[in-house]
């Protein structure tokens, strides 16, 4: 073609673009002119370009003046939009008690990834957010904790005390006063006119056995479960009343449908299977991070900072990273492809592709020899390691009784029983493993005993034959993942050695998430790197506020309770110490299968707690007070059976959520407390991990809560409804002189300020020196000045300006350079890390009866009874598996934030090209994914991001509650919009164990009991 052809048409094209642009878009460009003259919204426009956008929070004058605007502060507030729970700083109308626009505090090191020192004055800090200073110290919230001040006055709130008034879950209610929800929910009575339900009062019962035939279960004050989403600020608050007040054993939380799959394998990696520590990669040093089943900047905990730091690496500094993940995530960025990788893998199989690393590790001379040959910390210290395995320690196998354990003096007949042995490398001969030499790595011999022969072999010897189970081959064939993109991997975990790093997260949360997520983690362990400057790193935690602190302790009171008992989930107690296993031994029975797993490792479990209580295993319950909890939309599968069997009260007589909105679950609740929100209450908290610095975050009410005043000044919320309760019950650690001080004295709990202002004084004076004052400045600028008055007439003359400080900051803040020592991080774990974990090594499985894996291990998928998940759902009829990711936007309770909403509408469901083309799906065209659980209806997204043979859907969607249908309170309608019901929730999808005959529950992890949402059998079709 000649050029003035060319140029020709090109001209052509231009006019005839325009044309059909002025054509197409006439609607809108009237639509935008108008709305510049005269208001988008019936309100006319302050300025022809920023339109009605608020002015700025504050002007720097010429002359370097700080001036707020007038009848506003800025105040730091800490963020609930995901479980990252940032600082952040919310702009306050003064006048009209609204939070106007949210943004990061700048003190806070999950907003701003390199603050300032606490002690610098609010206003000199205030002044290097603005101009080109503010590019720099930039703090910021990210999209979804931006918009979430809106839930403040949504119209779905639910600000007055409802009792059902139908069926539960009928969405009729009418209102009540708090004098009758106490008279109720504590003396019990026909109060649904369907029969006798028990009150608090009468279950409260601290003496009598809940089961006579199995005293192990404890008290009958056990029927009462209390849970929560999560630690947001008030967990110990609750932990108070639920355990030392009441006396149930019983409390819950989300984790066991959130990262608990994670948590424990990490847990078992770090040796700490009571806290269940996890690391993070130090993103500032790292050198080459490989991400299994979390994708920083899409997902993972800390979201916002992590994103934050991977850009600013991979931008700035020298960070390579590969993201394993079935679908392509938001962390891959195309600017610097040569960085940042990502490596498609079928879902549920990255227990598959640890393995594979682990043996191509042990093949190609990458693990860390000389790190993994200190057997103690005497050696660890001498050869100059950042910490230490028991990868030496030798493992009894069997038929030794305590075949899993390890060899320790005591079975030679000397020494300490707890003390491990491991061979020496230069002798040959038994020490201890707290000598500071090194072992041997590669053991297998027979000792005497004392009572006899045994086997030992190192635990790294386990750990290779455990590896060497499969060839890579095989491994590569299951996982997807071609082979020579793992034997690159292991290339670069070798090369970087301890500034290599394996990262995980919630994507364990498969149906073998224990030791998919113990052999990721175990993969830093053969590296060296944990405690290391640029390695895996523990978060440096919080100050503890809230309990036995330096001036009052919030913990311990008079007529305090020490629950007893079996948890209700059937953890932390193995099945061969309970009475059934002994009955079943002395009728000469096989005590395998037990009636349904022990979960004998685990945290209480949210995913076990209802189904065990309806099925009466081990006991059932009368009562359950939740505060935000939603496991029906969160556990798969939950919806279709525990909201089944919730909704019959025979299940569970009475069911009081405390909750700011109806959602899935609270739906179902008998009475509904309101609850205050984030920027209204109170609270502290620490960051999960990856912030190396101490970090406490204060949260104060920065403004008045919109739920009802009570006579004493309180708000209606958690803390008051608590307080009420404790009163009307009469309960010990509430009321007149329930906290002592450290001087001696005694003062009242009667509200949720009489709490969390002396958790702050223990703040303030937390450590070896207190914070200082805050000047009448901070406390100005930031609007804790509306605090003093209370302050003052709560704590002692030395802690209220000091409290000031820690509310005009929004917590207490370690200085940024200690999160380093050296080549070391500040914070670091002294626990011997797990090669092979003994107390998992010497559990024996209650259903199969089969001793577990005390090392990283390959079992793929499973049900209860130990049997492959594909033994049931064959690839034939079910031939792909669901995976959920999570939403950088949506979080499973911002549904109602309309701006959130309006950017990113619903889900779609992901398929890739070619299975798309093979059910004959095109793009945008309806389908239906079925499971044997479950079947939802959505949209097609047909894309090559996603890995052949999967489908994936991002969570946060498909609500049926928080605003998606109305409900009728005294006879009226509330408010609904059926677009907060748009998308598809992927829980929707979870199955039933068909193992679990006798007490029936969804899918959960063989070992951990964690809830199963990646890799579910599924088919799809169009609609
Ligand atoms: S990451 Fe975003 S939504 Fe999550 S707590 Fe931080 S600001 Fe809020």
């Amino acid at each position: 073609m000649d050029k003035k052809r060319r140029a020709l048409l090109q001209t052509g094209m231009m006019v005839g673009g325009a044309g059909a642009f002025a054509a197409g878009y006439a609607n809108p460009v009237a639509k935008a002119v108008k709305g510049v003259l005269s208001g988008t919204s019936g309100v006319p426009a302050n300025d022809r370009i920023a339109g009605n956008a608020l002015p700025p929070e504050f002007m720097i004058t010429p002359q370097g003046e700080l001036v707020m605007a007038e009848h506003q502060a800025v105040s730091p507030v800490q963020c609930f939009g995901c479980w990252t729970l940032c600082g952040l700083r919310a702009r306050v109308d003064t006048a009209n008690n609204r939070v106007l626009r949210i943004a990061g505090n700048p003190y806070h090191p999950l907003s701003n990834p390199r603050p300032p020192a606490q002690e610098t004055p609010v206003r000199e800090v205030y002044k290097t957010l603005a101009g080109e200073a503010g590019i720099e110290q930039r703090s910021t919230a990210c999209a979804r904790g931006a918009a979430l001040a809106e839930q403040l006055h949504s119209p779905y709130r639910v600000t007055r005390i409802l009792k059902r008034a139908g069926r539960r879950g009928e969405g009729k209610w009418q209102s009540i006063s708090l004098e009758q929800l106490l008279e109720e929910v504590v003396e019990g009575g026909d109060l649904f006119g369907e029969g006798q339900v028990d009150g608090l009062r009468a279950i409260r019962d601290l003496e009598t056995p809940v089961d006579p035939d199995n005293p192990e279960y404890g008290p009958r004050a056990n029927q009462l479960l209390v849970t929560n989403a999560g630690d947001e600020g008030r967990d110990s608050f609750l932990k108070r009343f639920a355990f030392n007040s009441f006396g149930t054993r019983n409390f819950g939380h989300h984790g066991g449908y959130c990262g608990f799959g994670f948590r424990a394998g990490s847990g078992a990696m770090f040796n700490d299977l009571d806290k269940f520590a996890h690391g993070k990669p130090d993103w500032d040093h790292a050198a080459f991070v490989l991400c299994i089943g979390t994708s920083p900047a899409q997902a993972g905990n800390p979201f916002k900072r992590q994103g934050r730091q991977l850009a600013s690496a991979r931008s700035d500094g020298g960070l390579d990273y590969v993201v394993v993940a079935p679908t392509l995530p938001n962390s891959i960025s195309r600017l610097n492809e040569e960085r940042g990788r990502w490596v498609p893998i079928k879902p549920a199989t990255d227990d598959a592709l640890a393995l594979a690393l682990i043996r191509w590790l042990m093949e190609n001379d990458g693990i860390n020899r000389r790190y993994l040959a200190q057997p103690g910390p005497a050696a660890q210290a001498r050869a100059g390691q950042p910490s230490h395995t028991n990868a030496t320690h030798l493992v009894l196998q069997a038929p030794h009784p305590r075949a899993g354990q390890f060899l320790t003096a005591a079975d030679l007949g000397r020494g300490e029983a707890s003390s491990p042995l491991v061979v020496n490398a230069d002798s040959g001969e038994l020490m201890d493993h707290t000598d500071a030499r090194e072992a041997a790595l590669w053991v297998e011999r027979e000792v005497q005993l004392a009572d006899g022969p045994a086997r030992v072999k190192s635990a790294l010897l386990c750990l290779r034959e455990a590896a060497f189970g499969q060839t890579l081959a095989q491994y590569s064939d299951y996982c997807g993942v071609p082979l020579e993109i793992i034997e690159g991997l292991g290339r670069q975990l070798k090369r970087h050695g301890p500034r290599a790093v394996v990262d995980a997260h919630g994507g364990m949360m498969n149906g073998n998430a224990f030791y998919t997520a113990f052999s990721v983690m175990t993969l830093n362990a053969l590296l060296g790197n944990i405690n290391a400057r640029g390695g895996l790193a523990l978060g440096a935690g919080g100050v503890a506020a809230v309990e036995n602190g330096p001036r009052y302790d919030l913990a311990r009171f008079d007529g305090m309770v020490t629950p007893k008992g079996l948890f209700l989930s059937r953890n932390r107690f193995p099945y061969q110490n309970s009475s059934e296993y002994r009955r079943k031994l002395a009728a000469g029975e096989s005590p395998y299968p037990a009636r349904a797993p022990w979960f004998s490792f685990s945290s209480p479990l949210l995913t076990e707690h209802l189904a065990a209580a309806f099925a009466g295993y081990p006991y059932r319950l009368k009562a359950w007070i939740s505060h935000m909890t939603n496991p029906l939309y969160g556990i798969g599968g939950g919806q279709a059976f525990l909201g089944e069997k919730l909704k019959d009260p025979a299940n569970l007589p009475l069911f009081i959520a405390v909750d700011g909105f109806i959602n899935e679950t609270t739906a179902l609740a008998d009475y509904i407390v309101p609850d205050t929100l984030t920027y209204e209450s109170w609270g502290f908290t620490k960051p999960w991990s990856g912030v190396p610095q101490q970090t406490t975050t204060a949260r104060w009410p920065v403004v008045a809560p919109a739920t009802p005043r009570l006579a004493n000044g309180d708000h209606l919320g958690l803390e008051a409804f608590i307080i009420a309760l404790a009163g009307k019950m009469e309960l010990p650690g509430y009321g007149k002189g329930a906290i002592p001080d450290s001087r001696g004295g005694r003062h009242d709990l009667h509200t949720a300020a009489d709490f969390y202002l002396r958790g702050a004084a223990n703040l303030a004076f937390a450590g070896d020196r207190p914070v200082p004052e805050a000047s009448a400045d901070d406390l100005v600028l930031t609007n804790a000045a509306r605090l003093m008055p209370l302050i003052e007439a709560t704590l002692a003359p030395d802690e209220q300006r000091r409290a000031g400080f820690i509310f005009s900051r929004g917590g207490r803040f370690a200085p940024f350079e200690s999160g380093w020592q050296g080549e070391l991080m500040g914070k670091r774990t002294g626990n011997t890390l797990c090669i092979w974990n003994a107390t998992i090594g010497s559990t024996v499985h209650a259903m199969t009866g089969e001793r577990l894996s005390g090392c990283a291990a390959f079992y793929g998928p499973r049900f209860a009874d130990g049997s492959p998940m594909r033994d049931h759902y064959p690839e034939q009829e079910w031939p792909l598996l669901v995976t959920s990711y999570k939403s950088h936007l949506m979080s499973s309770s911002s549904i109602g934030a309309e701006r959130l909403r309006m950017i990113h509408p619903e889900n779609p469901i992901s398929i890739h090209r070619r299975d798309a083309e093979r059910a004959g799906i095109r793009h945008g065209q309806p389908v239906r994914v079925i499971t044997p659980g479950g079947q939802v209806e959505g949209i097609a997204l047909v894309r090559d991001g996603i890995v052949e043979g999967a489908v994936a859907i991002e969570h946060g969607y498909g609500h049926s509650e928080l605003g998606a249908r109305s409900h009728l309170i005294d006879g009226e309608p509330t408010p609904a919009n059926p677009r907060l019901g748009a998308g598809v929730n992927q829980n929707d999808l979870g199955l039933m164990d068909p193992t679990r005959k006798e007490v029936a529950n969804v899918w959960l992890d063989w070992t951990s009991g964690a809830s199963v949402r990646q890799g579910l059998p599924a088919r799809i079709e169009a609609i």
